[in-house]
């Protein structure tokens, strides 16, 4: 057995806590939400601090239409969504009533944190709402999602929410109970691993590729986040969700689910940031110049250095700058779209407002929103 220390409220004070759809679904589904709410105002009487990370808007949205099949097209699950939304805000509101506490909601989309001044002002709101001692209830803004940029699940969500808000510890709480060390459906002696130092290829190899294997599709995005996680410094514990009280037991330092040890924080700030951006949706390929004055010399990127624009990007999104041999040197947030950096590449920086009729700023992409390749691995 492994000896798990407590995470205490004093070294482990502000939680991320992501319930699964699977957790508040099924006909013990309420039951569960109720128990979490009150594994919550135990922690808040402890003194620690939560934010709430809850799936389950279109399970809900199909309960309420009498939908038993999920449908398969974007427009219907957001609407499902929509419908879904209203209704477990409202579960929640209730179950957390009998303690006294009140709930906020939020609703986010990868767009939205990609951008940092939306990043900055989310991570206000969430540390206003923690102030008030409230108890704010995220979920990916369902409604909008675009398939490409959603944040592919509430896992990775909850994550950068963790690290957003400075999280000291994120609790996946799943109808999965723990690692594995192989798929306990097909072996029966496969072995539930208590602690993980740390997230690496090894580890990632464990979940398999295939969605219907246990220790499959979920279980590789609830690594992935372990892993998001740890890159912040933040451990990662993930337990059986439909045994709430499993919260507790392992705060106290039992052995239950599985412990990801959050290890030494690789990124902070803007580096953490843009490691933890949704896929960049362009590209810039930059002269040698550019290159060696972004790889050594800590420069910003200005027009004059770009020699090509690749794919549709708007102000603030990330991109990938390439060298002319097509290596990544890094990404960083433009200044510029993609329509204005194809006016303004290869020429100096005082031509840009007369061939834009305005200037945003010097820089196609600024210093301190870029990181390199090498930063990001
Ligand atoms: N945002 C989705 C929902 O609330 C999450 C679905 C899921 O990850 O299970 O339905």
């Amino acid at each position: 057995m492994h000896g798990r220390l407590p995470l205490t409220a004093q070294t482990h004070r502000r939680l991320v806590i992501k319930v699964g759809s699977a957790v508040l679904s099924g006909p013990q589904g309420r039951q569960h939400q109720l128990a979490i709410a009150a594994q919550v105002a135990a922690l808040r009487a402890e003194g620690r601090e939560v934010v709430l990370v809850s799936s389950g808007a279109q399970a809900t949205g199909m309960q309420k239409l009498g939908l038993t099949e999920k449908p398969k097209s974007l427009p219907s699950k957001r609407a499902l969504a929509a419908v879904g939304q209203p209704t477990l805000m409202l579960l929640w509101e209730q179950a957390f009533s009998w303690y006294d506490l009140k709930v906020a909601q939020i609703l986010l989309t990868a767009e939205d944190l990609a951008h940092r001044h939306r990043y900055l002002n989310a991570r206000q709101t969430l540390e206003t709402l923690l102030a008030w001692g409230i108890v704010p209830i995220i979920n990916e803004n369902d409604t909008v999602m675009v398939e490409e940029i959603k944040f592919g699940d509430n896992d990775q969500l909850s994550a950068l929410i963790a690290s957003l808000v400075g999280a000291d510890l994120l609790i996946l709480l799943s109808d999965i109970e723990a690692l594995y060390d192989a798929d306990p459906r097909t072996h029966p002696e496969a072995q539930p691993i208590p602690y993980v130092e740390r997230v690496d290829a090894e580890v990632l190899r464990m979940a398999g590729d295939s969605p219907n294997q246990v220790g499959t599709g979920g279980m590789k995005s609830k690594l992935l986040a372990a892993e998001k996680a740890q890159a912040a410094g933040i451990p990662t514990l993930l337990l059986p969700g439909t045994r709430p009280q499993s919260i507790a037991e392992a705060l106290r330092g039992e052995p239950v689910g599985t412990l990801f040890a959050g290890g030494q924080r690789r990124y902070s700030g803007r580096k953490l940031w843009l490691y933890q951006l949704p896929k960049p949706q362009g590209e810039l390929v930059v002269d040698a110049g550019a290159a060696r004055a972004l790889r050594q010399g800590g420069a910003s990127l200005l027009p004059a250095g770009i020699l090509e624009v690749r794919g549709q990007f708007g102000v603030g999104e990330a991109v990938k700058c390439l060298d002319e041999q097509g290596n990544l040197i890094g990404v960083g947030l433009v200044n510029y779209s993609a329509a204005e950096l194809s006016r303004i590449k290869r020429r100096k920086t005082r031509d840009i407002e007369a061939i834009l009729g305005y200037k945003n700023t010097d820089e196609a992409i600024h210093r301190d929103y870029f990181a390199l390749a090498s930063e990001l691995e």
